[in-house]
């Protein structure tokens, strides 16, 4: 799979708008996005006016990136999410927040969910008693998420948790500090999921030309 290794800071300046991707240093003065918040390159500062296209596609590109997940995994998503009931967008929000790593994210586990992801990767993390290190497992209601034994020293996992309270836990996860642990109390709820705005409907409308 191609995988993005330039700034990632680079993608909230192209975005518009801070994605989050760079753990703490996002909440300093460091935050590239704070101090030029205008697209990168030689022309960026020019006044761009997108097209309708320009539009979605910039909406569809701001969610994958937000995620992490490449192009053909991020139409995967869209699929499953058009063949589920309801509201195609929302499903699709949904889905990708279901991801073991962003739970592990939003847990405050990690500071980011790239970070999230190498921890998964690693087998830091086990779910239901079981090891699991697949950062796509699509979590559910009752699933507990805890660190393993073995990783409780981590200084990258302990710093993490010490700053979940700035970050803040979403209401369908619960968290136990001092165990390290978390549970799924429930689905992800769209009307949460309001940082950075996300207007999903235009990725919809993206996908369906
Ligand atoms: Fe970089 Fe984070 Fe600022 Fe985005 S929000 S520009 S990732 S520091």
């Amino acid at each position: 799979m191609a995988r993005y290794k330039d700034s990632v800071c680079r993608l909230c300046r192209r975005e518009g708008m801070k994605l989050f991707l760079k753990g703490e240093r996002c909440f300093t003065d460091k935050c590239a996005y704070d101090r030029r918040s205008y697209p990168p390159g030689q022309h960026g500062q020019r006044r761009i006016k997108f097209s309708d296209y320009g539009i979605q596609l910039r909406e569809k590109q701001k969610v994958k990136r937000l995620y992490g997940v490449s192009e053909r995994q991020f139409r995967n998503y869209f699929e499953k999410a058009d063949r589920q009931k309801g509201i195609t967008g929302a499903n699709l929000l949904v889905l990708l927040e279901r991801r073991l790593d962003n739970a592990v994210y939003r847990l405050g586990f990690a500071t980011s969910r790239q970070e999230a992801r190498q921890l998964v990767g690693h087998s830091h993390f086990m779910v239901n008693g079981r090891t699991l290190n697949i950062p796509s497992y699509l979590v559910k209601p009752n699933d507990v998420i805890e660190v393993k034994e073995k990783s409780k020293g981590m200084d990258r996992i302990k710093e993490a948790v010490e700053g979940v309270a700035r970050r803040g836990i979403p209401q369908w996860l619960e968290m136990e500090q001092s165990k390290l642990k978390g549970m799924v109390k429930s689905w992800p709820d769209r009307e949460e999921l309001t940082t950075p705005p996300i207007q999903e409907q235009l990725i919809v409308e993206l996908y369906s030309k």
